[in-house]
């Protein structure tokens, strides 16, 4: 019987050795009241970009749906404007232009404190690498998310590129919320192309994303 008191003492004393690691594992709640749509591009029959082993809807769900529990386990309130392979479309004419609607339709309802669009770029030239993010001049937090994420990921990341100011989508001239787009990289250059189908890779994005977000909404 004494054998075993000592082993429930030792497995007691193991435990308590354990637990203050547990409460450091546990994330801070940087992001308690804020609510972040989260929009991935395309989906369903819209397949975006695709180049060499991806296709651009699959992996933009795939870094939304990381993102997602990241900020939830900020604090974060989070919606996604599609969490499976569709669109948003509800009509087969102008399908495209329906679908981007319905999106700024759906987050300006939300009326979150910030919408990120996630997609991945493509060009016909292998050379052009990347992460950029877009703003338009809709709201005047943009530029100020825009530079925010841009700064930080460029300490951590390479081939971070500038900020572009560009009021020409069609989607985010309609979005009232503040927020930006995200092309994670170009799926057309060999290496983004590698990097982005790792998974290593993708978490260490979205946690670096994340952190961006908190900079921002501390600030
Ligand atoms: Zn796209």
């Amino acid at each position: 019987m004494n054998k075993y008191k000592s082993l429930i003492i030792i497995c007691f004393f193991l435990f308590t050795l354990c637990l203050p690691k547990a409460v450091a594992n546990i994330k801070n709640l940087n992001l308690l009241g804020k609510t972040i749509v989260l929009d991935a591009g395309h989906g369903g029959v819209d397949a975006g970009a695709q180049s060499g082993l991806i296709t651009e809807k699959n992996l933009n769900l795939i870094l939304v749906k990381k993102l997602e529990q990241e900020l939830i386990s900020r604090g974060a309130s989070v919606y996604l404007t599609r969490e499976g392979d569709n669109d948003l479309s509800g009509t087969t004419t102008n399908r495209k232009k329906n679908d981007l609607y319905n999106r700024a339709k759906y987050i300006n309802e939300i009326s979150p404190n910030m919408y990120i669009s996630i997609h991945l770029n493509s060009t016909t030239s292998s050379n052009w690498k990347g992460l950029q993010v877009f703003y338009t001049t809709k709201n005047k937090e943009n530029k100020k998310i825009a530079t925010t994420v841009t700064n930080y990921l460029k300490e951590n990341i390479a081939n971070v590129r500038e900020i572009k100011k560009d009021n020409t989508y069609y989607m985010y001239r309609l979005i009232k919320s503040p927020g930006v787009l995200v092309e994670a990289g170009f799926i057309s250059n060999p290496n983004d192309n590698y990097l982005l189908r790792q998974e290593e890779y993708q978490n260490k994005l979205v946690n670096l994303l994340v952190d961006s977000i908190e900079i921002y909404f501390q600030n």
